[in-house]
């Protein structure tokens, strides 16, 4: 893998290839505009998205760099010793702590629908939702690598909004874009690995529930699905100021409040939802080796209108299924729970249950009637767009 530079003046040079034969860059990945791929475009993506002149990988690396080149984030990582410009970039970790990796995968028709999501929404979300993981962790970002594959036909104006919301989220999270890769192809593929830092030995884990903890969310589950839907169902453009879609298109990690509950020593085990509550709940109960009650009505979930519930959409089955929320999962020791406020900055903190010691999970209804937990969340086998 190649990365790129925002430093020095070396500029993109190095991301070009050391020979012609070097693999992967020239020829088949090149980005030149080719005549006959153009003439079978729609003609609304090729108006929407065609570049105004020819590309090709330079010129994309140079507006990718020139866009991340005065990034505040990158003042805010100075762990990254070496960023774009060279054949891979160097990390410093700071003493005393240990370095957390992670990567996720963004692709069109399984996680984004082209014509359906802003680009700006989709730069955003693919590093927000990779950082999601640094937060259940307890870990604050450092800096990510970006590996993007996309047609010519949205290597223009497609592009430019897509790190335009990249480079927000960069900003907002403080964390620096370090390198990355690019290709040419048909459907557009996004891979960010993101390198975060814990405090050695301090990092929350899914295994450290203890019978008797309490289960906590932060947030509000199942807005992110019922955002979908809505998007999904809607006709006009989205409006990035819709409350309703606005969890779904532009997720915070909640990596504030994970580094609160890892500095308090207040958890002991944690994760993110990302698949939702049915589907995650199961993992972190196996990796603790242990079962949990989950009381229905204590599970906060999304609040919708009337004539919207009328449209058979059920607020509980979003929160249990409904993937993509990217808020935390954690257990607390009950002698622990009065430490913590109702709130973390502006969302609520809930106890949904508790851990038991008998490996299995069941979800009590408002009269304390048991059922057997379900896990239908996202699965990308199974489920696409
Ligand atoms: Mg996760």
């Amino acid at each position: 893998m190649q990365t790129c530079s925002l430093s020095g003046s070396t500029g993109w040079s190095i991301w070009a290839p050391k020979s012609a034969s070097s693999a992967g860059w020239v020829g088949k990945n090149h980005y030149s505009m080719r005549r006959q791929t153009v003439a079978r475009l729609p003609i609304g993506v090729f108006r929407q998205f065609m570049p105004l002149k020819p590309q090709n990988e330079n010129s994309i690396l140079s507006r990718i760099s020139a866009r991340f080149r005065s990034s505040r984030s990158r003042a805010a990582a100075p762990s990254v010793a070496l960023g774009i410009g060279d054949d891979a970039a160097l990390f410093r970790p700071k003493p005393g702590f240990e370095t957390i990796l992670t990567c996720d995968w963004f692709i069109e028709g399984t996680h984004f629908l082209r014509d359906r999501h802003p680009p700006d929404a989709v730069g955003w979300k693919c590093l927000a939702r990779a950082l999601s993981d640094i937060a259940a962790m307890g870990g604050t970002p450092r800096c990510f690598l970006l590996s993007l594959a996309l047609p010519e036909t949205h290597a223009g104006r497609w592009l430019n909004l897509f790190l335009g919301g990249l480079n927000r989220a960069s900003h907002r999270f403080r964390c620096a874009l370090a390198g990355g890769d690019t290709t040419r192809r048909r459907e557009i593929l996004i891979n960010v690995a993101v390198v975060g830092e814990v405090p050695t030995g301090h990092a929350v884990l899914r295994s450290g529930a203890q019978p008797g903890d309490i289960l906590y969310v932060s947030g509000s589950l199942g807005e992110a699905e019922f955002g979908l839907q809505l998007l999904l169902r809607s006709k006009g453009p989205t409006s990035r100021r819709s409350s309703v879609t606005r969890k779904h298109l532009y997720p915070e990690p909640r990596l504030a409040l994970g580094q609160w509950l890892l500095k308090k020593r207040l958890v002991t085990s944690m994760m993110d939802l990302s698949d939702g509550l049915s589907s995650d709940l199961p993992r972190l109960a196996a990796a603790s080796s242990v079962g949990a009650r989950v009381e229905v009505a204590k599970i906060p979930r999304v609040r919708t209108s009337a004539p919207v519930l009328k449209q058979g959409r059920d607020p509980l089955q979003l929160a249990l299924y409904g993937g993509d929320d990217y808020e935390l999962l954690f257990t607390v020791p009950p002698g622990k729970t009065e430490f913590l406020s109702r709130t973390f900055q502006g969302a609520a903190l809930t106890a949904i249950g508790k851990i038991t010691g008998e490996r299995n999970l069941l979800l009590l209804d408002e009269h304390g009637r048991p059922s057997d937990f379900v896990a239908r969340g996202w699965d990308p086998f199974r489920k696409k767009l």
